[in-house]
């Protein structure tokens, strides 16, 4: 098979011939149809994440054809077309398993970064974290549900009952959750790099009320906010967008430093919480409803060979919505 394999963190990823993989009892082989580009790819290969293996094949939002499964493998069959996410695998047996929080596993491994992902012409799965995702929707606007919209969908869920809802940075996740939100009955407020008239006009043709600077209030205080950009300055301006009781709900996988902000801001029972990956709830919850919204996921399309130039235009912010590659 061919990959594209990350070698040495902070350098440009290698166009790579690999022998097939063989699945072990437990998994499936999948022929890989899109694999989408996502924000955490970035982290993996600048090494904004602690203990990376490398040599590693990236890519966490996969949409791909089952060509062969392991020997205990039920439920699944060759043919069908499956979404392998951010979780690879849990151990099922620590207390965050036991409790239902396997998103925060003692002993996880995570598609893209601790086992090989979807930026290659096929991978290997763990098959009870593959999501069966029959055939309506193109493989190319499917792939950006698997993550983006599906830790998106967990972050809208844990900001609770909120009408007016912010939005910070309008990338993949945001487009995507954006139009979950209203399809739901709130109202979005979307924030941008200050002065990025272009995405705040994407924001508003995608159903957003409000859209502007992330330096700017919002015309009204909000019930909550979710930060998907990994810039933590905007931690202190979320506080200060929420009403009294508000929740700031923090997105990403990484973030740089919060800078100090007054307790004023905090105070009054606001709450400022983050997201950790997702369960197999949160995915077979979104990916019920995601038909349902009849979403317009706008997508930039790359060959697979062309990963470097995705994951450098996603850094420059040069197109909207997600990039997708394909082998
Ligand atoms: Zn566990
Ligand atoms: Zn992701």
């Amino acid at each position: 098979m061919k990959a594209m394999v990350l070698n040495r963190l902070r350098t440009p990823l290698a166009w790579t011939e690999l022998p097939e993989p063989q699945p072990g009892a437990d998994q499936i082989r999948v022929r890989v149809l899109a694999c989408g580009v996502c924000r955490t790819d970035l982290h993996v290969v600048d090494g904004d994440l602690p203990d990376p293996r490398l040599p590693i094949i990236p890519g966490h939002e996969i949409v791909g054809r089952i060509d062969a499964l392991g020997t205990s493998v039920r439920g699944l069959d060759v043919g069908e077309r499956v979404g392998i996410p951010w979780l690879g695998h849990t151990d099922g047996t620590c207390p965050y398993c036991l409790m239902q929080r396997e998103n925060l596993c003692d002993n996880p491994l995570f598609t893209g970064y601790t086992r090989n992902g979807g930026y290659a012409t096929a991978t290997v799965a763990d098959a009870r974290f593959a999501f069966p995702l029959g055939e309506s929707g193109s493989d190319i606007a499917v792939a950006p549900l698997l993550c983006a919209g599906l830790i998106g969908w967990r972050s809208l869920v844990i900001a609770g009952e909120a009408r007016k809802i912010g939005l910070y940075g309008f990338g993949a996740a945001a487009h995507i959750l954006a139009q979950v939100a209203k399809w739901q009955g709130r109202e979005v407020y979307a924030f941008t790099r200050p002065e990025d008239v272009q995405t705040q006009g994407f924001a508003r043709s995608l159903g957003a009320a409000w859209a502007g600077g992330s330096d700017q209030l919002p015309p009204e205080p909000l019930d909550a906010a979710i930060i998907f950009a990994p810039v933590g300055a905007l931690v202190p301006a979320a506080l200060r967008a929420v009403r009294k009781g508000g929740r700031v709900v923090c997105a990403g996988i990484h973030m740089s430093d919060i800078p100090a902000f007054p307790y004023s801001i905090l105070w009054e029972e606001r709450e400022l919480l983050s997201v950790a990956n997702l369960t197999r709830r949160d995915g077979l919850d979104f990916l019920r409803i995601a038909p349902q919204v009849g979403m317009d996921v706008r997508t930039t399309v790359y060959p697979l060979r062309a990963a470097n130039e995705a994951l450098a235009d996603l850094r420059a912010g040069r197109f909207e919505g997600a990039a997708v590659l394909v082998p």
